[in-house]
């Protein structure tokens, strides 16, 4: 696997694969690989002749006060890794070469989906995300781009942007790979401290029984406020906990015939975030 610094590199190499009829699968990352991420490059594989990934902590995604000098850079551990995944090429720009015209820049806003949950939390994110995506998409020029489902909001507001805006790449979304107490995998998991750790899959735990007691006829409110409660006596500070339209992230007070419940937690000082989505057979609120 090779790496490529800079966007004229990227070019050659690409415009080289073009030349020769293959198809490109592109993962966007921010580095510090995991098997979330590897299931992403897998999966990339099995859609595309050639498979590229970038590694770029996108400093417009963070708020101030956020992680972004303190997130973790294992630029080395990730080459490894994504060569071990068969992965054929790693773009790692520094923010230079991604932000290479004069501020103020032009950017993508998504309305609506960006708005509530992470997007009312973190103002702005979504656009530092969208507006990304869309550049690392543009010097790609994928066929498909994967994202995790666990980033359930930024998968809805990709797909969103891609409608509107046309894009010709297929945005796919990739199932949640867990930890083996349900924990989602994630870069920001390893700010738990061991005693945070052992009480973390508590909160897959408080999805999967609120799913079950939704889908069993019980009151959206109640089931949720009962999760709620129990997340706040294991030490979780809950942000948002929410039943949404699993298609467009609408809100709606019933489930839907596929609906989403999104969660976000604040344990020790990790923010860490999960969702489920469930089918509903009875009457729904589509
Ligand atoms: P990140 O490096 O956190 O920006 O994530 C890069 C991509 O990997 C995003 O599309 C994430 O949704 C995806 N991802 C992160 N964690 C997981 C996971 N546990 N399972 C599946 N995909 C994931």
């Amino acid at each position: 696997m090779d790496t490529v610094h800079t966007l004229a590199d990227l070019r050659t190499a690409v415009d080289h694969w073009k030349r020769q009829g293959h198809s490109i699968a592109f993962v966007p990352t921010m580095g510090n690989l995991h098997a979330g991420h590897f299931a992403l490059i897998k999966a990339a594989r099995s859609r595309a002749d050639r498979v590229v990934a970038s590694v770029f902590v996108n400093p417009t995604q963070f708020g101030e006060g956020e992680d972004f000098e303190s997130y973790p850079r294992t630029l080395e551990a990730d080459q490894r890794g994504l060569a071990d995944h068969g992965c054929d090429l790693l773009y790692a720009p520094d923010v230079q070469d991604m932000y290479n015209t004069a501020a103020p820049r032009a950017a993508v806003h998504v309305p609506v989906v960006s708005d509530g949950l992470c997007g009312e939390r973190r103002p702005g994110h979504f656009d530092g995300v969208a507006t990304v995506v869309i550049k690392l998409i543009n010097r790609v020029t994928p066929d498909c781009a994967l994202f995790g489902e666990k980033d359930y909001q930024q998968l809805m507001v990709l797909r969103k942007m891609a409608a509107d805006l046309d894009l010709a790449t297929e945005i796919v979304g990739i199932p949640t790979v867990r930890e083996s107490d349900g924990l989602a995998m994630s870069s920001r998991n390893q700010y738990l401290s061991p005693a945070e750790r052992r009480v973390a899959g508590q909160l897959h735990a408080a999805l999967e029984r609120c799913a079950l007691k939704i889908k069993q006829g019980e009151q959206v409110e109640k089931s949720i406020e009962t999760e709620r409660k129990k997340l706040s006596k294991s030490g979780f500070r809950v942000e948002y906990f929410e039943l949404r339209r699993a298609r467009d992230l609408a809100e709606i007070s019933s489930p839907a015939s596929e609906s989403v419940l999104l969660v976000a937690a604040k344990l020790g000082s990790a923010r860490l975030i999960d969702n489920m989505r469930f089918r509903h057979e009875g009457p729904s609120q589509n």
